[in-house]
């Protein structure tokens, strides 16, 4: 079993700006102490936890090649990628909503997007079992010309349309379990028939205007995007019943060649930026589901590329979790939460209103 992680210590570098410029000055509200939530520390604390276990030796570790612009042009328009180039070289900016960047952002966002690229092809060729990339910034938010949620450049989007034309694939599904929408990928893909997408989130989190359950798709994509809203509050079993109900049943029936996970850890208890109760075990629970599948329906072909997660101390158990469960290794990182998180979980009430809510969407997926 080989499991590739493609880091890059640039993509560490890439500078979001100060947040608190972008809070409302004067009031009530004092501004906050530090930089954009979406921070370097979670990732790299990831990168150094995988390294102190020793998990790292259990993977192959990798770098690469940045996304080509020509890669970027089959999902971006030639216009967004030269205001972002022009602003780029001109020390930074904002192009989109609360997404700033700093200078050298455009050829750090093109890396991010080329370790994406990268752990596909590897996986498609064959040439290793499983991936992950530690891709920064995040990509899943980026509409082809706008950016917003701290993405840039749509990775996964990028990564996808390079595979279709070197000819290593047909037909892709996304999933992503990001607390919140991955609206930028529904758009890229949202009229095509061959590339599902599905995104479990919390409801009108981020953003606050899509992710509904009734927006499936338009034109021949009709059906191929499936939004799964859960309230606050959901926690470990909900999320693997939203696999196991929704999710995991839609990309079986869809039968893709690969199976390409928006892999975010906003979803667990002490998250910032979302209100969810997912644990360190969560996460590795869906990472054995979506192995699982992967093995039924595509020779385990699995893809995993990282997107948010804001807990500087937790976000690195969780994704060591995950990598851990790919690459079958017995290094382990024990939660430092593992006594505190099992308990805040929701109540058998909230667990009988989950189910509930999926009767409800599944029945709405049959009529
Ligand atoms: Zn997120």
């Amino acid at each position: 079993m080989t499991t590739g992680f493609f880091w890059d210590e640039r993509c560490f570098w890439h500078g979001g700006g100060n947040y608190a410029g972008m809070l409302p000055v004067g009031g009530l509200v004092q501004p906050l102490d530090g930089g954009l939530p979406e921070s370097p520390e979670t990732k790299r604390r990831l990168k150094n936890l995988i390294e102190v276990t020793g998990l790292a030796r259990d993977l192959a570790m990798h770098g690469a090649a940045p996304a080509s612009t020509d890669d970027l042009l089959r999902v971006h328009p030639a216009q967004y990628l030269d205001r972002f180039k022009a602003l780029s070289d001109a020390g930074g900016g904002e192009l989109g909503r609360r997404t700033p960047f700093g200078p050298g952002g455009y050829e750090i966002a093109a890396l991010s997007a080329g370790l994406a690229k990268a752990a596909l092809f590897a996986v498609l060729k064959g040439e290793m079992d499983n991936a992950y990339a530690l891709s920064r910034p995040p990509g899943h938010h980026c509409l082809p010309d706008f950016p917003n949620g701290f993405c840039l450049l749509n990775n996964i989007g990028i990564a996808i349309e390079a595979a279709r034309t070197a000819g290593l694939a047909q037909r892709f599904a996304v999933l992503d379990w990001d607390v919140h929408h991955g609206n930028g990928t529904e758009a890229v893909f949202y009229d095509r028939a061959d590339v599902l997408t599905v995104s479990i989130h919390q409801d009108r989190n981020y953003p606050m205007d899509t992710g509904a359950f009734a927006d499936r798709g338009a034109g021949a994509g009709m059906g191929f995007n499936l939004n799964i809203p859960l309230p606050p509050g959901t926690g470990h079993k909900g999320y693997l019943a939203a696999m196991d109900r929704l999710a995991l049943p839609a990309i079986r029936a869809f039968a893709p060649d690969v199976l390409i996970i928006a892999c975010g850890y906003d979803a667990a208890a002490n998250d910032p930026l979302g209100r969810m109760l997912a644990t360190a075990e969560t996460f590795a629970q869906m990472t054995g589901q979506v192995m699982d599948l992967a093995r039924d329906i595509c020779d385990g072909r699995l893809v995993m590329v990282h997107e948010g997660g804001y807990s500087e101390t937790y976000v690195p158990f969780c994704g060591h979790a995950v990598l851990q469960r790919m690459s079958g290794s017995d290094v382990d990182a024990p939660d430092p939460f593992s006594g505190v998180f099992p308990l805040r979980q929701p109540d058998a009430r909230f667990d009988a209103y989950l189910d509930t809510v999926f009767d409800q969407m599944t029945g709405r997926l049959q009529t």
